[in-house]
């Protein structure tokens, strides 16, 4: 058996590029994915690579619950004279976002392109190479003879609609996945490819759509602006409830927490080591600054905040269609990433309670929300366990670990840190600066990749060592 990097270009690519040309978007983007079959047709994918480079002793099934996504589920034995171990469970998703436009020419989401060491197209960072990745790490432990713990490992197909099957899965393996002490999430992002990167918190996100209506149809607008209000100015005036239209601020204080001053002093070692990368890696207009300044600022802003963002809209005609009209309605998508200790349910209700009182001139004014789901906040890593990821990092990568929060939203990490009170956890990923998850032109950095794979691996080996307190 080759090295973890020879491993990776053998074995793990090919199977990347199969698993890049199906269309498995989750089932919020794909409400017929049960005939449609994409989602099954990964999972089978992974599936059958799973057996074809099994490890000795290991269990592979696709747990099928009835009207849920399926969720491929293996177990691997510890090494032997590992047994006494505390078990790990590790995590990743098979499971899509949809297309996107905005493409490069040459690329597309179903189009695996290999490109400077870097593997183009939909899910192959988000999150496909989980699966294979954490066989890797365990088929190179025990080739090398070096000790793992027995390994639960997790693969869910529904993690970009929010994990919504995930409890039953859970709840029907059961005692299958045991109590981890450690907990290897690969669904995460790094700041760059130069190191390897802890999560130490996710933003929780409450998803909704605000309607505001104002009249049962549309009329002529120079008949009737100056008598009846123009619903978009509502929805506007609705949303200064929520966030300053100046700054961006979300100056309602439902929805912030103090953040902890070890998570400060992260950030700001974070933006000492990453310094404009941090703006530098989103694709700005000509001539568009950052929100701050402060290169930490930007690092809390984007992990610790609360934000609001305009994601869709609907009532709006398309420029070249508005006639002078003024519009029965409008609706707008919106999404409040809030920060990782807040409850995600609790703040969708207040969010709809603020929204919908008193609305302006009696406007019918509706919030209805759709995802609410609770960040993340890890608990403090134990001593071996921050010696491990930082051993790790030095010799794989070269240079010593961080710790950073992330700003998206993983819903399984809550459920988790909730379910396993007492577990370790390194939450990794590759999706660093311009990979793109969810927008166009996402691709997975191959030699980041196979390096994580190694630390992953070193990580494992330590914490199956016997040790004290
Ligand atoms: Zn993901």
């Amino acid at each position: 058996m080759g090295s973890i990097p020879d491993f990776w270009n053998e074995a793990i690519v090919p199977a990347l590029t199969d698993y890049i040309r199906i269309p498995a978007k989750s089932p919020h983007f794909d409400g017929e994915w049960a005939k449609n079959g994409h989602i099954d047709a990964a999972v089978t994918l992974a599936a059958d690579w799973c057996r074809r480079h099994a490890i000795p002793g290991m269990t592979l099934e696709i747990l099928r619950l009835p009207g849920r996504t399926p969720l491929l589920f293996i177990e691997v034995p510890a090494s032997p004279g590992a047994e006494q171990a505390g078990p790990v469970l590790v995590y990743g998703h098979l499971d899509k976002q949809p297309e996107m436009t905005g493409w490069a020419e040459g690329l597309g989401p179903w189009t695996p392109v290999m490109r400077d060491g870097k593997l183009y197209g939909r899910g192959g960072a988000d999150d496909g190479y989980a699966v294979f990745a954490a066989i890797a790490t365990l088929r190179a432990l025990r080739g090398e003879g070096r000790p793992h713990a027995r390994c639960a490992i997790v693969i869910e197909c529904c993690e970009e609609s929010g994990s919504q099957d995930l409890p039953a899965c859970l709840e029907a393996l059961g005692a299958r996945i045991g109590t981890p002490e450690l907990v290897v999430g690969l669904d995460s992002g790094c700041g760059n490819y130069e190191q390897l990167w802890g999560t130490t918190s996710l933003r929780g996100l409450v998803n909704g759509v605000l309607t505001v209506e104002v009249l049962t149809e549309g009329v002529h607008s120079g008949d009737a602006s100056g008598v009846v209000a123009e619903s978009f100015r509502i929805a506007r005036q609705l949303l200064d409830r929520i966030d300053d239209s100046t700054t961006g601020a979300v100056r309602h204080p439902a929805f912030h927490v103090p953040i902890p001053r070890e998570r400060v002093e992260q950030a700001e070692r974070a933006a000492a080591v990453l310094g404009e990368a941090i703006h530098g890696k989103f694709p700005f207009v000509p001539g568009m600054r950052p929100m701050a300044a402060a290169l930490d600022e930007l690092v809390l802003n984007r992990t610790w905040r609360p934000m609001l963002s305009v994601t869709g809209a609907e009532g709006l005609p398309a420029p070249a269609n508005a006639g002078n009209v003024l519009r029965p309605g409008t609706a707008l998508a919106l999404s409040l990433r809030l920060p990782p200790p807040l409850d995600g349910q609790s703040a969708g209700g207040k969010l709809k309670d603020i929204l919908e009182a008193d609305p302006p001139l009696g406007a019918k004014v509706t919030f209805r929300y759709g995802q609410a789901a609770t960040g993340w906040h890890a608990p403090r890593v134990a001593p071996w366990l921050e010696r491990a990821i930082d051993e790790a990092s030095v010799r794989h990568y070269g240079k010593p670990a961080m710790w950073m929060g992330e700003g998206g939203t993983i819903p399984f990490m809550a459920m988790l840190g909730e379910k396993f009170p007492r577990a370790q956890f390194l939450i990794t990923g590759v999706l660093g600066p311009h990979s793109n998850a969810h927008g166009p032109n996402e691709f997975l950095h191959l030699p980041y990749a196979a390096k994580l794979t190694a630390c992953v691996a070193d990580v494992l080996a330590a914490q199956a060592q016997p040790r004290s307190g």
